[in-house]
């Protein structure tokens, strides 16, 4: 009975917390635009360049302050929580559709944005070194359209390969999972 007792109020608190942050995150984010592609994109032919009007045209105002002009989303945003139930499937820029990383390589490092712990293209994926609020970081962009995506932190002491963190603005990135894009989904296989 006291164990009951214990679930019942447990479901209770949980079942709280949930309800007032989609409450929250309902009223910021009821602009956000959750991009779930249907087809891989054909891979664009590096260097993909465009002037600002024409990035503006391509690009939610979102989109264009992170990618072009170095911005940063608020994190635990509508994308992230998405992004955290998406399944198999690639991650592609939503810039110019260079692949950047897949599900294989994501790991919940509970930041609220997206982590990846590898590129699932290292040719489309550069870091730089970055200097700004007084502070050293990596700094990670797009290879292809020279988008900034984020930034990569080292040695934090996550238990993945590489224990790098990839830390992804969630609103640049173009989910498409691997059933819609007919690859195979390797956890599926086995089953
Ligand atoms: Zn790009």
């Amino acid at each position: 009975m006291k164990s009951t007792v214990r679930t019942f109020a447990v479901t209770c608190i949980t079942g709280l917390t949930l309800l007032q942050s989609s409450c929250d995150d309902a009223n910021a984010d009821a602009k956000e635009e959750i991009k779930v592609e249907k087809e891989a994109p054909a891979q664009p032919k590096k260097p993909v360049i465009k002037t600002d009007e024409e990035w503006k045209k391509i690009l939610t105002p979102e989109q264009y302050e992170i990618l072009r002009k170095h911005g940063t989303e608020r994190p635990w945003g509508k994308v992230y929580e998405e992004f955290k139930k998406q399944g198999a499937g690639t991650y592609y820029c939503a810039g110019c559709d260079a692949e950047l990383f897949t599900s294989k390589e994501k790991f919940d490092a509970r930041c609220g944005w997206p982590a990846f712990f590898d590129s699932s293209k290292h040719e489309n994926v550069k870091t730089l070194r970055d200097t700004s609020f007084g502070t050293v970081r990596i700094e990670v962009r797009c290879n292809v359209c020279d988008g900034h995506l984020g930034h990569v932190f080292s040695g934090e002491g996550f238990d993945t390969p590489t224990d790098q963190r990839y830390c992804i603005n969630a609103k640049v990135l173009k989910f498409v999972p691997f059933a819609e894009a007919g690859k195979k989904d390797p956890k599926k296989e086995d089953k």
